[in-house]
């Protein structure tokens, strides 16, 4: 499982704007915004009664969400440069103006049949048929496994997931691995709570639409709909929470794969495994038992039109961005307004770029990388890395908490962490793909099932440590506990987060807190059960580790105090933080800061010690650091966020974690009592 440094955005399906395509290459150059923004300051609030306000005031009220959005912070000012600079790369491909390889075909062709809604809507659901009649013509549940077999290839997700896995208990070799998966709402909760009952009938009426739309009669439509829902809420139910997955324990069960064929011995597996061509195993890493003999529950109970019905939903689902503007529009319409508030839907090309970009990754990461990335960023951030890798093993050492024993440990931990930067070496190979410009549809299907079937065959051969979870222009960050690694893609690595021209104060504030937080995961409540390898293994003493829970129940009670979303009076409740749900990111958050700015004391910017704009180095450090995080978002994505999203919302992001350091209150001589510098000090790093 992979720590992401914030949520990935939830795509949205969306109407062509050609208009746009036009003026993409030239909107490109306009300059990103600054690390270090004096204009977002809001100066009518003390820095130590509100810091998030203070640093992010300003740019709150000039920065309300835009009517295509759910949320816009700073990450989206550089994403939608991204997607930009992106969209002017697909254009020159498309149109065969740049390199003529292979790759840059594949990709200009993929982008225009993605653009080409007039070629889509003259299909209408003809490249769908065949899939739908071969739903319809199943007639035994014993058929299921086949059909399965045939939409996981295609990239469709219904019943549960199929993939390969770095084995957790030698994770220097890949297994496979089987997880929950089947349902769409965002969380289980969704399915069977009543805070959600809204939503569950929204969502009810949207599969009717859906199937409608398919052309089926709205009487057959409603019953079709109401059979979907009834298996979608049985798999979420059997299903974990996200808090109950945060647990390493909880999700990894290896076990022989007789064992695992009788938690479902209803599902074909032998037919389903064969369907897939996937290399033969003996035994696999089953996430969650207790989901598979749900499974074998509804296998049992559900008849066979209530799983085709399901299984007719799961298909168009998957292929939304090649299906009519009648199904996109549906979807939109509880996807994006009703569940997160969006007003309107992104342009198509924005759609298409992220499409793009998720199913020809590294073709198109290699074309922007040239475009897009220096040698010399990769090597400053580099050594930023191996700086805060520093500043830790100093911090670990000094712990007063921690027995020598589990210290020698960590410490061997931290120096095997690989520091991964830009983009892979090695970039993946699609000479077997084939793209064909016009067939939006057959490509789709085409890129899933060479994602699916190269995925697959990992299974019994040794980790690819070269290969990454992120394509090459994702705004985004992570660390993978399996692999021990943190990946900073090239998209990442400019301003708002890090620019080559920007001082120590402002480079240390943003971009190497965001490194302090990746390598804190490997350490946080999950990140701690792996060991230097990224095997699953306790090397913990007893009392060291319940000194750590001691230390992490402290940033619980913290953050479950917070209030995520103020209710409206009369009509909704507060909201408040989960502690649990945002343990981990809290603590890579906080160790975050504290390691950057340990290595931000070392550096020259420091010892300068100028102020400049009216600002000392350490109080620009702080100021970089909060406007991060400067964020607005619709009242619905905010409660859909606090349930399912593992980050706090901005601004405890921001506040959360400077409460608890004494170098931000000396920075900005918080007197003790006022907000920002509470009488409790948590600290798990
Ligand atoms: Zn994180």
């Amino acid at each position: 499982m992979k720590r992401l440094l914030v949520a990935m955005l939830a795509l949205t399906a969306v109407p062509l704007a050609l208009a746009v395509q036009a003026e993409t290459a030239k909107e490109a150059e306009k300059p990103l915004p600054r690390v270090f923004d004096l204009k977002a300051i809001d100066h009518s609030v003390a820095p130590c009664s509100d810091f998030y306000q203070y640093a992010c005031g300003a740019w709150l009220k000039a920065n309300p969400v835009p009517p295509d959005q759910s949320d816009w912070w700073r990450f989206s000012e550089l994403d939608e440069h991204i997607r930009k600079v992106l969209a002017s790369i697909l254009d020159d491909a498309a149109a065969g103006k740049d390199a003529k390889t292979e790759n840059r075909r594949k990709l200009g062709d993929y982008y225009a049949s993605c653009l080409d809604e007039a070629a889509i809507e003259g299909k209408g659901l003809k490249p769908f048929t065949p899939e739908l009649k071969h739903i319809a013509a199943l007639t035994d549940k014993h058929d299921l496994a086949a059909e399965i077999a045939r939409l996981h290839l295609i990239g469709a997700a219904p019943m549960f997931s199929f993939s390969s896995t770095p084995d957790y208990t030698d994770a220097a070799m890949m297994i496979a691995s089987a997880d929950q998966d089947g349902f769409a709402l965002p969380d289980r909760d969704y399915y069977v709570t009543d805070d959600y009952k809204t939503e569950r009938a929204g969502y009810q009426l949207h599969l009717a639409r859906m199937f409608q739309l398919l052309g089926d009669g709205p009487k057959q439509a409603k019953a079709e709909a109401d059979a979907a829902l009834r298996v979608e809420t049985a798999l979420a139910k059997a299903a974990m929470s996200v808090v109950e997955r945060r647990e390493p324990k909880n999700v990894h069960h290896k076990m022989k794969l007789e064992e695992f064929v009788m938690l479902a011995p209803s599902f074909d597996w032998t037919t389903y495994l064969a369907g897939l061509g996937a290399p033969t195993f003996a035994s696999l890493d089953v996430a969650d038992p207790g989901f598979f003999k749900g499974l074998e529950t509804s296998l049992n109970a559900f008849s066979l039109d209530d799983w085709k019905a399901y299984l007719r939903w799961t298909f168009i689902d998957a292929f939304l961005s090649a299906a009519p503007r009648a199904f996109v529009d549906a979807d939109f319409g509880f996807f994006g307004k009703q569940l997160d508030g969006q007003e309107e839907m992104e342009a198509r090309w924005k759609r298409c770029v992220d499409a793009t970009d998720d199913q020809l990754g590294d073709a198109l990461g290699q074309a922007y990388v040239e475009r897009a990335f220096s040698p010399e960023a990769k090597q400053r951030v580099l050594g930023m890395m191996h700086q805060i890798a520093n500043a830790m093993e100093a911090d670990i050492k000094s712990l007063t908490w921690m027995s020598d024993n589990t210290k020698a440990r960590a410490l061997e931990k931290l120096a095997n962490v690989s520091f991964k930067v830009g983009y892979p070496d090695e970039w993946l190979d699609y000479s077997k793909l084939e793209i064909v410009r016009g067939d939006a549809f057959g490509n789709i299907a085409r890129a899933s099932e060479f994602d699916v079937r190269q995925d697959h065959a990992k299974i019994g051969k040794p980790v690819d440590r070269d290969e990454w979870g992120m394509t090459a222009s994702t705004d985004n960050s992570y660390y993978d506990e399996q692999l021990n690694a943190i990946y900073f893609p090239a998209g990442i690595l400019q301003p708002p987060n890090f620019d080559m021209v920007a001082g120590d104060a402002e480079n240390y504030g943003n971009l190497a807190s965001l490194i302090g937080h990746e390598l804190t995961h490997g350490f946080d409540d999950e990140g701690r059960h792996y060991d230097a390898k990224g095997n699953l293994i306790d090397w913990w003493s007893k009392e060291d580790a319940a000194a750590f829970d001691e230390r992490a129940a402290g940033l619980v009670r913290e953050y479950d105090a917070f209030v995520a979303v103020k209710g409206r009076h009369g009509r909704s409740k507060d909201v408040y933080v989960d502690g649990e749900l945002t343990l981990g990111e809290n603590t890579a958050d906080n160790g975050g800061v504290r390691l950057a700015y340990e290595a931000f004391m070392t550096t020259q910017g420091s010892k300068a010690g100028a102020e400049a704009h009216g600002y000392t180095p350490e109080q620009r450090f702080f100021l970089s650091y909060a406007q991060g995080w400067c964020e607005n978002h619709t009242e619905e994505a905010a409660r859909e966020d606090a349930k399912t999203d593992e980050h706090a919302p901005g601004k405890y992001r921001v506040n959360g974690v400077l409460v608890n350091l004494e170098a931000f209150r000396k920075a900005f001589a918080c007197k003790p009592g006022t907000p920002m510098a509470t009488a409790k000090i948590n600290r798990v790093w």
